[in-house]
């Protein structure tokens, strides 16, 4: 895993993100077919002093990956642990927590979820015996409660044994502007965001390493998913790539240096995606003809974007349909 995780570190645009997905997913696949007996801890890399990551394997939920498809992460202060994101179910975040012990007999106090999707969410119901505090944006309950019960058929659809008896683990702690959690020499700034991935974004700036966790307002690799609003995801993409930190750990995949490089390449996707379906729309075309011609040059440039790219038009469609 480090190996290819240094192969990866970066990547340019135009480089071989597709070849370091698969390499990536190589590694994070050697972790899943590990024999079930005692939690095996995911791999994680420590990206900055105290700083640890798991990266995700670039695929849909299933049975074999068990949800492990979203990035990872915890931070190591003097008192706490602070997790973020917790995995697709609770066999990942069981995981995630013995990469924590692996460490640190330190308590986990505080879980962070950077948005509701089921790949970053599910596995909080392992951390319910270190009594943390759960926390997440102002309306990501409301999120949690809309569209949990999907998710969890789902996860039971998708992924056999691993998506069993799930439950939903709703924050306890929210945030609707800006907040700080302290975990002992060590200060975690956290910023809620208007709508832009989902509309429930949540980023994590650890000040001591200098390192910013985007959750899903940065995609590397793996096609963007619009699931918000594609045009306040264009501003929040902007912002984010001139923000003055050291580290970016991504919601999915990982440019290592070249974070800026990635916002770019996000920034000039969810450009096109605006720009031909506001064209599509002057021009009459219907969405189901819009679906196969819109941003078709765009593709190539991304994993999954078979699963993702018509779902991005359709909701690009309906968002700018009564822009003026
Ligand atoms: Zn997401």
């Amino acid at each position: 895993m480090q190996s290819v995780v240094r192969k990866c570190t970066g990547v340019r645009a135009d480089f071989p993100v597709l070849r370091c997905v698969r390499a990536l997913a190589g590694a994070a696949l050697l972790w899943l077919s590990q024999p079930a007996a005692a939690v095996e801890p995911l791999p994680v890399r420590e990206v900055a002093a105290g700083v640890y990551v798991f990266h995700g394997v670039t695929a849909e939920q299933d049975e074999h990956n068990h949800g492990a498809i979203s990035n990872l992460g915890f931070i190591v202060g003097s008192r706490c642990v602070a997790v973020i994101d917790s995995g697709g179910s609770p066999m990942v975040g069981e995981a995630l927590l013995a990469s924590v012990r692996a460490i640190t007999p330190l308590p986990v106090c505080y879980v962070i979820n950077t948005h509701v999707h089921p790949d970053h969410v599910l596995g909080n119901q392992a951390f319910l015996g270190e009594k943390p505090e759960f926390v997440g944006h102002a309306k990501l309950p409301l999120a949690l409660a809309a569209r949990g019960r999907n998710y969890i058929e789902a996860a039971e659809r998708m992924m056999g044994a691993a998506g069993r008896g799930l439950q939903l683990v709703a924050p306890t702690r929210t945030v609707s502007d800006e907040d700080t959690l302290d975990i002992g020499d060590r200060v975690l700034r956290l910023r809620a965001w208007p709508t832009a991935h989902t509309d429930n974004d949540l980023t994590v700036l650890d000040e001591r390493s200098s390192t910013l966790f985007t959750g899903d307002l940065l995609f590397v690799g793996h096609m963007p998913v619009v699931d918000g609003k594609l045009v306040g995801w264009i501003a929040v993409t902007d912002e984010l790539a001139r923000m003055k930190v050291t580290h970016v750990v991504s919601g999915h995949g990982d440019a290592g240096d070249a974070w800026r490089e990635a916002f770019d390449k996000q920034g000039n996707y969810l450009r096109a995606l605006y720009a031909q379906t506001r064209a599509a729309i002057r021009d009459g075309v219907r969405l189901s003809r819009a679906v196969e011609t819109v941003g078709r040059d765009q593709i190539d440039n991304w994993a999954l974007s078979g699963l993702f790219h018509r779902r991005n038009v359709t909701a690009a469609y309906a968002e700018l349909e009564w822009e003026d």
